[in-house]
C-alpha cells in the first residue's frame, strides 16, 4: 500500500505551463480529484485515471472540504495513487498547505508539486515584468477576500515599494483602490487587470487606481482575474487588440 498522495498544481489554464513533474504525477494517477479552475485539457495526461471534479464554484454546490479531505484519505488508504489537481500553484491561496497537513496527520505521504499561479503567469502573458530592475523592489501576492473578513495592512501594501499582485478582487475593486490611496499610493498608479491568464480568452484591461474600477465596469472584467497594480502594470503589452485604455 503506497498510501500517496500528489497534490499538484495544474498552472493558470494553459496545458504547456504544466510542469513536467505534474505529468509524471498524472500518468501514475489512479485517481485525480480535480477543481473547476483546472484546465480539463490537462487530463489528457491521465487518460486511464478516474476523475472526481471537487470544484467550489460556478452553479453546482460547492464540495466541502472536509469531503475533499475524507476522499483523498480513502483512495490513499485502498492504495491508490491520488492527485489532487489544482489551479496554479496548491499553495498560492490553494489550500494545499492544510490538506498536506490534514493527511500528514493520518500518516499519508504527500508531495507537493509546484505550479505556475495566475498572478505571474498573467503578469508574463501580458508582458509585465513584475520585479523590473529600478522599478519595482520585489512583488507582494494578496487576496482581497479573507476567510475572517479580518483586514489587510494596506497602508503597509501601499508603502512597501513592491507590484501588487491582487487575486479575488473583482468584486472589490472600489474598496480596493480606495484603500489603496488611502495609503498613499498615487491615484495614477497604474493597473493591470488580467481575466483568464494563459487561456485563448485572455483579456486585460489597463487602467488606473483612480479609474480601474470604472474602467473594469466598461469592459465587463469577470472572475477569475488577477490585478497587478504598481508602475510596472505601465509597461506595454505587445498584443494591445483587447486591451482598454483609462
Ligand atoms: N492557486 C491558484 C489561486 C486560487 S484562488 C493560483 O496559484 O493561481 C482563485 C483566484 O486566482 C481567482 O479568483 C483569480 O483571482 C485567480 N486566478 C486563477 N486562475 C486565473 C486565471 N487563469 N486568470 C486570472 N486569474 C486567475
Amino acid at each position: 500500500m503506497s498510501a500517496k498522495v500528489w497534490l499538484v498544481g495544474a498552472g493558470p489554464g494553459d496545458p504547456e505551463l504544466l510542469t513536467l513533474k505534474a505529468v509524471r504525477a498524472l500518468g501514475e494517477a489512479d485517481v485525480v480529484l480535480i477543481d473547476d479552475l483546472v484546465n480539463s485539457a490537462v487530463l489528457d495526461h491521465c487518460p486511464t485515471a478516474r476523475v472526481i471534479p471537487v470544484g467550489k464554484r460556478g452553479g453546482c454546490r460547492s464540495t466541502p472540504q472536509a469531503f475533499i479531505h475524507r476522499l483523498m484519505l480513502r483512495y490513499a488508504r485502498q492504495g491508490r495513487c491520488v492527485v489532487r489537481l489544482k489551479g496554479g500553484d496548491p499553495c498560492i491561496f490553494g489550500r494545499g498547505g492544510e490538506e498536506a497537513q490534514w493527511l500528514k496527520e493520518r500518516g499519508i505521504e504527500v508531495e507537493l508539486v509546484n505550479g505556475i499561479t495566475a498572478g505571474l503567469a498573467g503578469a508574463t502573458r501580458c508582458d509585465i515584468p513584475l520585479t523590473l530592475r529600478g522599478v519595482a523592489r520585489g512583488v507582494t501576492l494578496v487576496t482581497a477576500h479573507t476567510q475572517d473578513d479580518s483586514s489587510l495592512n494596506w497602508q503597509a501594501l501601499a508603502q512597501s515599494g513592491t507590484t501588487l499582485v491582487i487575486y479575488m478582487g473583482v468584486a472589490k475593486l472600489a474598496e480596493i483602490a480606495g484603500h489603496l490611496r488611502d495609503g498613499g499610493l498615487a491615484a495614477d498608479t497604474p493597473v493591470a487587470m488580467i481575466e483568464n491568464a494563459s487561456l485563448p480568452e485572455q483579456r486585460e484591461c489597463r487602467s488606473d487606481l483612480a479609474g480601474m474600477e470604472r474602467d473594469a465596469l466598461r469592459f465587463e472584467l469577470k472572475s477569475p482575474a488577477i490585478l497587478v497594480i504598481g508602475a510596472v502594470a505601465a509597461t506595454e503589452s505587445a498584443v494591445q487588440a483587447s486591451a482598454c485604455q483609462a
